[in-house]
Formats: structure tokens, C-alpha cells, sequence
């Protein structure tokens, strides 16, 4: 039997009828776009990150790109990125015209940390953008410290971390708005593209409300720039449904990453991850490091077992991001990551049997 890398089935069977209903009552309504479905599930996921607000966008490029518009950020500006994220948080950026300034994660969290970040501040630094990769949460309480020190603003890209918590607060909940997307994959996933961002600032929240619906806020009369980025009412629906189970679902991702650190634990070979001080971990993905990645990936594909790459090529190493002039090395932990890591299989009902399959086959590899 084979193991796919991510299926959605253990989630969706049993929700089937309950959303389908949800999405043709909306056809009844006949009101598509911001209408009381998208009100209802930004009240439920602000109260779920415990922010004051928080607005349904079209994706999480577009949360990431109106709150840095929202805070103000132009040509000229500097916002402080991990070299070591999805593509997206470095796209934002450029999409206001404001600078790239890349920071490398610790290699133990994979995440940045304030003593780094620390060292990239300048004058024009005006954002800090902390990814809580692969579910882990940043270490939120010195770089917000630092912050403020420096009178920088901070974003979270939350895109992956919905439910973790930093001594005991929700991700998305710590910077001055926060991000983040409900592509079908993440741990909280729509039926298509879907994003939000999070904030305690009304000031902004009125912003953002404008600039994801044509710079308007009464239809016709357009007061700034805006673009065209609203979450739906069918998406809305569907997420409100699915928000109801996120935590268990959290739950359940924490069972099986348990499981594999029990049944791995002592193959040396191969680096685990680790949950951060103070933290609980979300495990959007399941990220271990190999020197034998692509042996051990086409190991685990012959025996039908799926795992992915986050990511194979570096920002900064991309072709779309030749014209910033990086080179081979200018950001060696984030390319010794993209070297090394594979995600192993997880979702929300992944079998016991599964993970001892998966574990075991790890374990040949290794001749254990
Ligand atoms: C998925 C993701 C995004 C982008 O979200 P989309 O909804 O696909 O636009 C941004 N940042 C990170 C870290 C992500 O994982």
C-alpha cells in the first residue's frame, strides 16, 4: 500500500456532508463576496489567534503584501526575511518595492532569532518578518523586545503555525498585524486559496479593509490605491467548519511527530526536530536532515512512501531573484538546509501502522 506524502481524505470523509450543506446554503443566498459567512469566520479566527481583528484575504502572498502596505512599506525601506522560507515571504517585499534583507535561521529551530536579526538592523529598517517554519513558533519575546528597541514594526508569516503557541499565546497573536494563508495543505486549509492577517491595531485593520476591497470602504468612493484580494463566502463557510476541529487535528500531528522521534530516536545518521523553549509546536511539516537525502528519498519512493523537499533552492538562490545578485554562499545555513532536509508523511489520521512502516524503512536505509 502506498503512503502518500499528504492526504486530506481523513479529514474531509467526515466532514463531507457538513460542509456541502454549509456551501449550498450559500448558493441559496446569492452573496458571493464579503458578505455575513467571511464576517463571521474573521470574528472566529481573530478569536482563535486572540487578536482584537483579524480580515479574510485571497491568499497568503496577498496577507503578507497588504499588511507591509498597510504598515506603510515603500522603496527604500529594508524588511528583515529568513533566508530560509517559502518563496512568498520574500515576493511580498518585493511587491511594495521595498529592500530584501535576509537573516539565516538557527540550525536547530530553523528559524531566525533576535541575536541575528539584531546584527541586520540599520536605519532603515521599518519590518521584521519572523516565519514560524514548519510550525515551530519563533522565538517571539526577544525579537519583540528588539523591536521595540528599535522601533521596528513586526509581521508574523503565520502561514504555517496555526495553533502554536509562544509561552502559552497563539503565533499570529505577537506582531503588530500578522499573516497568514488557508491553502488547501496548511494546517488549516480552505477548498482553494484563502488568507488572513491578524492584528490589535484598528488603525490598520481599517487599512487593510480598504486595500483588499479597491481601496474602498463605501462601494464606489476610492480613497487609496487598493487591490482586488477578498476571501469568499463558499471558502469562508468551509473554514468556519473546519477551524472547529484545528486543535484536535493539532493534537493529532503532535501524536505522530512524537511517534516518529520514539521509533527514529536513535538513528544517528539523521537530525529530528526539536520544539523550541517555551513553545508548542504546530508540525505543519515534519522536517528531518540527512547528508543521504536523495538516497534516502529514493529509498522511501521505491517502497511507495511520499516526501517532499521545503524547500530544494533557496530564495536568494532562485532564478526569479537573480537581478538581487546573491551568490552560491552568501547564506550557507539556509543552503545547508535546502541540502538536507526531507519532510516525512503528516496529516490529521495517518495511521500507527503507517509511521511504523515509514520508521522502519528509515531504519533499513540505515542498515539498523
Ligand atoms: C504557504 C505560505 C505562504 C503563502 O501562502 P499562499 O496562500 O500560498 O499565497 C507564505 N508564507 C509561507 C511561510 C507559506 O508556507
Amino acid at each position: 500500500m502506498s503512503i502518500p506524502f499528504l492526504s486530506l481524505q481523513e479529514q474531509h470523509i467526515p466532514l463531507r456532508t457538513e460542509i456541502l450543506e454549509a456551501i449550498s446554503n450559500v448558493y441559496d443566498r446569492n452573496n458571493f463576496i464579503l458578505g455575513e459567512s467571511v464576517k463571521l469566520f474573521e470574528k472566529q479566527f481573530g478569536e482563535f489567534c486572540e487578536t482584537t481583528y483579524c480580515l479574510g484575504v485571497a491568499n497568503g502572498l496577498d496577507a503578507i503584501y497588504l499588511s507591509l502596505k498597510a504598515l506603510g512599506v515603500k522603496e527604500g525601506d529594508e524588511v528583515i526575511v529568513p533566508s530560509n522560507t517559502y518563496i512568498a515571504t520574500w515576493l511580498a517585499v518585493t511587491m511594495t518595492g521595498a529592500t530584501i534583507v535576509p537573516v539565516e535561521p538557527s540550525l536547530t529551530t530553523y528559524n531566525i532569532q533576535a541575536s541575528h536579526i539584531s546584527q541586520a538592523i540599520t536605519k532603515r529598517t521599518k519590518v521584521i518578518i519572523p516565519v514560524h517554519l514548519y510550525g515551530q513558533p519563533c522565538s517571539m519575546g526577544e525579537i519583540v523586545s528588539l523591536a521595540e528597541k528599535h522601533s521596528i514594526y513586526i509581521l508574523e508569516d503565520n502561514a504555517q503555525a496555526h495553533g502554536a503557541t509562544y509561552k502559552g499565546a497563539k503565533t499570529g497573536s505577537f506582531g503588530e498585524i500578522n499573516a497568514t494563508s488557508f491553502y488547501p495543505g496548511k494546517n488549516l486549509g480552505a477548498l482553494g486559496d484563502g488568507g488572513a492577517i491578524t492584528t490589535n491595531n484598528k488603525d490598520l485593520y481599517e487599512k487593510v479593509s480598504s486595500l483588499r476591497n479597491y481601496g474602498s470602504q463605501i462601494k464606489y468612493y476610492n480613497s487609496v490605491l487598493g487591490v482586488n484580494s477578498r476571501l469568499d463566502e463558499i471558502q469562508a463557510v468551509v473554514l468556519s467548519i473546519k477551524l472547529k476541529h484545528l486543535m484536535n487535528w493539532t493534537e493529532d500531528r503532535r501524536r505522530i511527530a512524537n511517534s516518529y522521534i520514539q521509533l527514529l530516536n536513535d538513528v544517528k545518521e539523521i537530525i529530528l526536530p526539536t520544539t523550541a523553549e517555551n513553545c508548542t509546536h504546530a508540525y505543519h511539516l515534519f522536517v528531518i536532515r540527512t547528508d543521504q537525502r536523495e538516497a534516502l528519498k529514493t529509498f522511501l519512493g521505491e517502497r511507495d512512501i511520499g516526501t517532499m523537499i521545503h524547500y530544494p533552492i533557496p530564495p536568494h538562490l532562485q532564478v526569479a531573484y537573480r537581478d538581487l545578485n546573491f551568490k552560491k554562499g552568501d547564506f550557507p545555513i539556509a543552503e545547508e538546509i535546502a541540502q538536507t532536509c526531507l519532510s516525512l508523511p503528516l496529516w490529521p489520521g495517518l495511521a500507527g501502522v503507517n509511521i511504523e512502516r515509514i520508521c522502519s524503512s528509515i531504519r533499513k536505509f540505515y542498515g539498523r
